[in-house]
């Protein structure tokens, strides 16, 4: 009986509390009302067939719940490249919203003070939230995430579930509405465009982005673009959210759902726990999916972890870093799919069947942006709810690992990175240092000079130490890769990597930097954080009769072309140049003093060499060449890559499409035609080539013209009349083989350029390079290497390699770069490297007043290959041969 009497007014009690804590929630259900539902908005249900709505509309419906609801803060974090507005829309309870800035500070605290005493921790860890990220919709024709997003913060909006409503007092949600905004707003017009024509669904022509397409997702290390960097800013200094998830789609016939955890190999730098976070992620996915009854979701299939390119580069930086990706539909147009055309890709899955990695298969039948939506729904509750129910172990978790990470930087070699201030090109140096403070890692200059492990080192020199808590990251980015090879079965098949395997930071920029693996408390006791943006342009002398820009320096460039763009005249050194203790290199830019020389010195990081006296020098003019850059309509993101390149180094240029080549005067309009790496099949004709087979695209028509004869004369009529051509990767097949150059009505030349491609037999012989940093050896003093060290790093994809022969006629040859005998790799993975031993990949070609200059590799790779550049822009300025 007492027993009885107690359990009651401990239920009394029990349901007391649980009203208690109802009554915020139903406060804030009923203030629902008012909130406008996505169709009411956009004039449809999100995921109707062949509807799709564009960014600014996305946004507006955003800012106008907003407007009425306590749970939905949105926040500026930054422009696209082509200037519209990026967001963070902060979903989550009423009381968190109102307490955002509170709440960034404990993220800070956990993921940055590894000195935080044990009550501080736990006054976090309970007043802490569990901060996720989610990124849209980065690969524009990925369209499935981003429309899905008004449904999902509808239904947190206006929910009173009590599950969900406890999720939202545990967890803020992120969303970006959309990584890519100008490239939605691409898509979507497109796909309005061609709808209800038989090309509704096609691909979209160009990239979808200012410059770089699809290599938006290999931009995390680099920080080259804008958007990249609005969202970088999120998990590297700002928001510092302890859980990012970045959302994809995958073809039509692969699995419907993929979650984490990705298929090895995975990063050696980081640490075991942040793998386990993952896995428990993405298997609750697999589990509430599943039991929502929604089939095909698979986990450890085909993508690694490995490469630190994409967003997923938080990992390095110690936070919980996801990938999903879905099957799509043709934009918005349903797929009908043929159950015996489902399909993997043999890494983590070899047959579409069921198994341990993918329980529940999609049986195949039609598939709809409706469905995707709902695959996206489940798949963003499934996370909020993990997050959720470990929020208290999460937010600790955070906050071991920044202690750890700092642990290790003062008890495991290496302790520090050290980058002499004096470096072949200094301007890189300057920008890495930059780069690496975006990335919210701390650099120092010693304030004396030092000496350690018999190495001296100035006043003013460099310094990152690594017990720093984004350890993982300062070390993936300085050392050298050296790619973790892992086998499918003892003996058998190495797992291949998913993407490139080199980004080392001073390696791909030509940076001298030294691994210190002894710790020094007199190094420590001697660090001076640099904390504004890093330069080393000293005030400039108003009087001075001429600036002298060190050819060393890829800024000098830069500084070169501003000034004959602004009509001012520009000269080279024809020799080097000794003055008092400074030896200027050949090939330096000299420019006279002008008022709009010191704008230009203003906005550079290094300040050019002043003679305040007039003086003789031995120098040759530049002119301005003017510069067509091929790139095709094929999603062609090399001549992407280019055009950033020359934009950031002001050097200007027009775009010509292959199918515009017949109309195009060459010989009257240009001076160089630069060719980034593309198919010749696609330049030629406008279609894919293997093998001896044909694939034609889905392009609309207008998008696949060629370059076809007519074109290809009008080519080789401007080599003729002294053009030259620059071009490197597969597009160096145009070059290859029998030419021809028409004059006139009746003469026709035929002709062979005294070089061949002879990859296809290195290839038999073994080597595979996917994409690797390699040793090239250069030819001293021709105008190609001027400012370039004896010996650079190139990237390399296996593909061209060139031998040269002895030429007839007219025409000439040098080789430029090859590789060395042996020890060729320096950065990343290649099997069989000897096969390229002492193979040439860089060669300059003559013939009459024409010159071409083929590349065996990428100069300007993503933008990632600085110690290159200036093999490329000295190709730009060739002297006409005579
Ligand atoms: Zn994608």
């Amino acid at each position: 009986m007492r027993l009885n009497q107690l359990a009651q007014i401990f239920i009394l009690i029990l349901v007391f509390f649980l009203l208690g804590s109802l009554l915020p929630y139903q406060i804030s259900a009923q203030s629902s009302q008012a909130i406008l539902a996505p169709e009411q908005h956009f004039g449809f249900k999100p995921g109707a067939d062949r509807m799709l709505f564009d960014y600014e509309e996305l946004i507006s419906y955003l800012q106008k719940v907003e407007s009425v609801s306590p749970r939905l803060k949105m926040v500026e974090i930054g422009k696209s490249p082509m200037g519209r507005a990026m967001y963070i829309a902060f979903i989550s309870s009423e009381n968190n919203i109102k307490n955002l800035n509170h709440l960034k500070e404990i993220n800070r605290q956990l993921a940055l003070d590894p000195d935080l005493s044990d009550s501080a921790r736990e006054s976090l860890f309970n007043e802490g939230r569990v901060f996720c990220l989610a990124t849209l919709s980065m690969h524009s024709g990925e369209v499935g995430p981003s429309q899905a997003a008004p449904l999902i913060v509808y239904k947190l909006l206006t929910t009173d579930e009590l599950p969900i409503v406890k999720w939202l007092d545990d967890v803020v949600l992120m969303i970006v509405p959309n990584h890519n905004p100008d490239g939605m707003d691409m898509v979507v017009q497109h796909y309005r465009k061609y709808k209800n024509t038989k090309y509704e669904g096609s691909s979209l022509p160009g990239i979808y982005h200012k410059y770089v397409g699809h290599d938006n997702n290999r931009d995390f290390v680099t920080l080259t673009q804008e958007d990249t960097r609005a969202i970088s800013r999120i998990f590297s200094q700002t928001w510092l959210p302890q859980v990012v998830v970045e959302k994809h789609q995958m073809g039509s016939t692969d699995p419907r759902y993929f979650v984490p955890p990705s298929h090895d190999p995975i990063a050696e730098n980081v640490e075991a726990g942040l793998w386990n976070w993952t896995k428990i992620f993405g298997s609750n996915m697999i589990k509430d999916m599943t039991e929502a009854g929604l089939a095909g979701v698979c986990h450890s299939y085909a993508f690694d972890d490995y490469w630190p390119g994409g967003t997923t580069t938080c990992i390095w930086k110690n936070t919980i870093g996801l990938l999903t990706e879905m099957a799509s539909v043709k934009y918005a147009t349903p797929v009908f799919v043929e159950p015996n055309e489902m399909e993997v890709d043999g890494k983590g899955l070899a047959e579409y069947k069921k198994s341990i990695n993918m329980p529940l298969p999609w049986p195949g039948g039609w598939w709809r942006l409706s469905d995707m939506v709902e695959y996206e729904i489940a798949s963003t509750m499934s996370m909020l709810k993990t997050a959720s129910m470990y929020r208290n172990e999460i937010l600790k978790f955070r906050n071991n690992l920044c202690r750890t990470e700092v642990e290790n930087g003062k008890t495991k070699p290496p302790f520090y990175y050290i980058l002499p201030i004096e470096q072949h090109d200094q301007s890189e140096l300057i920008a890495m240092v930059n780069l690496l403070r975006e990335h919210g890692i701390k650099v120092y200059r010693l304030s004396s000079a030092a000496a350690i492990e018999g190495k001296s080192f100035n006043m003013g020199d460099l310094v990152v130490p690594l017990a720093q808590p984004f350890r993982p990251l300062i070390k993936e980015v300085m050392e050298k890769q050296d790619f973790p090879v892992r086998h499918y079965t003892p003996d058998g098949e190495i797992i291949r990597p998913y993407d490139i395997t080199s980004w080392s930071l001073p390696l791909h920029r030509g940076v001298k930097a030294f691994e210190i693996k002894t710790r020094s408390e007199n190094i420590e006791n001697l660090l001076l954080e640099v904390t504004e943006d890093f330069k080393l342009n000293k005030e400039v002398p108003l009087n001075f009769k001429t600036a002298i820009f060190d050819v060393n320096n890829n800024e000098s460039f830069k500084a070169a072309f501003q000034t004959l763009k602004q009509g001012l005249k520009v000269e080279r050194l024809n020799n080097k140049l000794n003055l008092a203790a400074t030896e200027i290199p050949k090939g330096s830019f000299v420019i006279s003093n002008d008022p709009k020389l010191k704008a230009i010195i203003k906005d550079l990081t290094i300040a050019p060499i002043i003679l305040k006296e007039s003086m003789t020098l031995e120098i040759t003019p530049l002119t301005l060449p003017r510069i067509a850059l091929v790139e095709t309509y094929f999603h062609d993101m090399d001549a992407g890559w280019t055009r950033f390149v020359f934009d950031s180094y002001s050097i200007p240029f027009t775009v010509v499409h292959p199918g515009e080549f017949e109309k195009i005067d060459f010989a009257k309009d240009y001076d160089v035609i630069v060719f980034p790496n593309v198919d010749k099949s696609i330049l030629m004709e406008g279609k894919y080539k293997s093998k001896d087979e044909y694939y034609v695209t889905d392009y609309p028509p207008e998008f696949t013209k060629g370059i076809g004869k007519k074109g290809l004369e009008n080519l080789m009529t401007f080599l003729d009349k002294g053009g030259n051509i620059i071009s490197w990767g597969r597009s160096t097949g145009l070059f290859m083989g029998k030419l021809e150059i028409t004059r006139g009505k009746d003469e026709k030349e035929e002709f062979q350029l005294p070089v061949q491609d002879i990859s296809e037999n290195i290839q038999k012989a073994g080597l595979y390079c996917p994409g690797s940093l390699v040793k090239t050896i250069l030819l001293e003093d021709h105008p190609l290497t001027l400012g370039m060290p004896p010996e650079i790093g190139v990237f390399f994809r296996g593909r061209p390699v060139f031998a040269t022969s002895i030429p007839s006629f007219d025409m000439d040859r040098r080789v430029i770069g090859k590789f060395p005998e042996k020890d060729i790799l320096i950065s990343g993975y290649c099997e069989k490297q000897e096969a390229v031993g002492d193979k040439t990949n860089l060669v300059w070609l003559k013939k009459g007043k024409g010159q071409l200059v083929l590349f065996g590799f990428n100069p300007q790779f993503r933008a990632s290959t600085q110690a290159a550049f200036k093999l490329l822009f000295n190709a730009l300025l060739l002297p006409k041969v005579k």
